[in-house]
């Protein structure tokens, strides 16, 4: 990334020499990016990240039907905002809309799709890998069952590229949106795959850059990087997701083991290999992250704090967990620089700082 900063500063569109070696590095990138996904370099469109992938290919779709008959739009109640948002704006402009449930175990079911679908059905759109449970969706099966009836798919593979295989033609999908900081490279860069062919409208208009799909200088230092991170994360994997399951595995074990009123959220499989998210009963998601974060230990909660009030996780609102337990559950992912050490001592600081939190709560267990 300091060599496209210093060096390769020309803009790819340019003609002269600059413009060239510029060109160069973002197609070695595109060809990085596309082998991570089983893809053809041309297929690729580099973007701003994952929510500008979403909203191409959502809104692209959309926009490209907008005149004939094809008026629904199906997604899943667990999908990241960058899709349920776009939905959402759409459904104000006319489109008909359906989120698909799910039952607690997290995973959309092709029965409900194929309940879900109509003969104007436009475009489905699920997610490969949850962001705050990491349940798998079965996507081929989804893709099938969507394509016998014309649809367009659309997969949101953010969270599962660089970390479980993904193969855009083995899934069977239309179109497939990645982001690099996912998988160690930058922010602020992504791409989405678009198979060949497909009519979509782009969301940026201006000039003819990514064949006319996403309009704009490209970010050459941004998309030098995120061919970097697909390079390592292609060659590093299959080792990197045993040891990470592994890992995974004896913390969640771990914890469920050491710390009373402990439940795990949603299926453990197929699950990708960093992530589990774990209810604390009589625990205040919020308060316990601050306490592990003065341990050195960083979680996330899938729940949101807006103008200090916690916002029900709505993954596992959908999941049809209880209030109480959509607002006690924590996210915690695994990556390259943890050890077991780490593992260890998040098991073993956990007991006491929970039994604190509930010391100073002092509600009943629930079941
Ligand atoms: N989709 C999923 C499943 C995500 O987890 C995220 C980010 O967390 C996004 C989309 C948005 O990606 P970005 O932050 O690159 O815009």
């Amino acid at each position: 990334m300091s060599a496209a900063l210093a060096e390769d500063f020309g803009n790819p569109s340019s003609l002269h020499h600059f413009g060239q070696r510029a060109k160069a590095v973002v197609d070695q990138a595109r060809s990085a990016v596309a082998a991570l996904i089983g893809a053809d370099a041309s297929e690729i469109i580099f973007t701003s990240g994952g929510t500008e992938s979403d909203n191409l290919a959502i809104r692209g779709a959309w926009e490209a039907l907008e005149r004939t008959p094809r008026r629904h739009l199906i997604s899943s109640a667990i999908e990241h905002e960058a899709v349920l948002n776009t939905i959402k704006a759409l459904a104000k402009r006319g489109a008909e809309t359906t989120l698909l449930p799910v039952g607690d175990e997290g995973i959309v079911s092709p029965d409900a799709l194929r309940a879900a679908l109509r003969d104007d059905t436009a475009l489905v759109s699920i997610m490969h890998a949850n962001n705050e449970i990491g349940t798998v969706q079965p996507i081929a099966e989804l893709s099938r069952i969507a394509r016998e009836r014309g649809a367009m798919i659309h997969a949101d593979a953010v969270q599962s590229a660089g970390k479980i295989p993904v193969n855009v033609k083995d899934l069977g999908v239309d179109m497939l949106s990645i982001s690099a900081h996912k998988f160690y490279g930058p922010k602020g860069i992504g791409a989405i795959w678009i198979r060949r062919g497909l009519r979509l409208l782009p969301t940026l208009t201006g000039g003819k850059q990514e064949r006319g799909r996403r309009a704009g200088t490209e970010n050459v230092p941004g998309i030098v990087g995120m061919g970097v991170a697909a390079d390592i994360a292609r060659a590093k994997m299959a080792e990197e997701g045993t040891r990470l399951a592994a890992l995974r595995d004896r913390l969640e074990t771990g914890i469920l083991g050491a710390v009373s009123g402990t439940i795990l959220n949603g299926a453990r499989a197929p699950r990708v290999p960093n992530t589990t998210n774990i209810s604390f009963d009589r625990v205040e998601a919020e308060s316990l992250l601050i306490a592990l974060d003065l341990e050195g230990i960083a979680v996330s909660t899938g729940s949101a704090c807006s103008s200090g009030t916690l916002e029900p996780s709505h993954v596992l609102k959908a999941m049809g967990f209880p209030a109480h337990r959509t607002q006690n559950s924590i996210r915690f992912s695994l990556g390259a620089s943890n050890t077991q050490t780490d593992v260890d001592k998040a098991i073993a600081v956990l007991p006491e700082i929970v039994e604190k939190l509930r010391h100073l709560t002092r509600t009943p267990v629930r079941a």
